[in-house]
């Protein structure tokens, strides 16, 4: 059956900062915790309030993220909104040896190195209803200055931007009713449609 072969896929998720990946995805591991495993990146972002390390992220110093790139500890990594995230090859390895389906919350440009890799990963966006929306989803979760949230604003035009290139990604989910693109990604995940 199909499902056997796509079980052992990676599933990356990506889409512009609070267009609600981070929710669509703990619904996903709340409701399958024996089928799916999160790739823990590695961030020097501050934790948010409620951010546990080693679950959310493993938060890190500028130096540590340094010293790991030079060591080539990772997938890919890419600097967003003035901070570094990546992918540790270990994170990887961590899901997959437990047996489950990995899925990764990487940007665009991680998106971007994921594909030059032998993952063979299946790709995933997750589109705000408008960018009005997008910019109150944003503000609404509270976490940014005005500043970061300009940033993560204006990055999230170039991720539309790519959204919309050919063959980018496997599967556009317009995160509009959370439900309804909650089916579509568990759909997607689980029937590749
Ligand atoms: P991301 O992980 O993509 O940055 P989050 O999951 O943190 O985004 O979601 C950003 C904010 O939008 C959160 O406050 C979340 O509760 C809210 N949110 C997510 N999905 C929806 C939805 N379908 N409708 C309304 N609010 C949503
Ligand atoms: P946040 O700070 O909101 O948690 O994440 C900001 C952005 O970084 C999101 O687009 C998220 O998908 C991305 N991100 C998180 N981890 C990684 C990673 O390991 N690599 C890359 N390239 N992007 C990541």
């Amino acid at each position: 059956m199909a499902t056997t072969s796509l079980a052992k896929r990676p599933v990356v998720v990506s889409g512009p900062s609070g267009t609600g990946k981070s929710t669509l995805l703990q619904r996903l591991f709340a409701n399958h915790p024996q089928t799916f495993g999160f790739s823990v990146s590695h961030t020097t972002r501050t934790p948010r309030a409620g951010e546990v390390d080693g679950v959310n992220y493993h938060f890190v110093t500028r130096e540590k993220f340094s010293s790991m790139v030079t060591q080539h500890e990772f997938i890919e990594w890419a600097e967003f909104s003035k901070n570094f995230y990546g992918t540790s090859i270990q994170a990887v390895k961590d899901v997959m040896q437990q047996d489950k389906m990995c899925i990764l919350d990487i940007d665009m440009q991680g998106v971007q190195s994921v594909k030059k890799t032998d993952l063979n990963a299946r790709f995933v966006f997750i589109a705000p209803p408008s960018t009005q929306v997008l910019e109150e989803r944003l503000r609404g979760r509270g976490t940014e200055t005005e500043a970061s949230l300009q940033l993560r604003l204006e990055t999230a035009q170039k991720e539309l931007a790519y959204a919309e290139q050919p063959g980018a990604h496997d599967k556009i989910i317009v995160n509009d009713d959370l439900d309804t693109a909650y089916q579509q990604l568990e759909d997607f995940i689980f029937r590749n449609v």
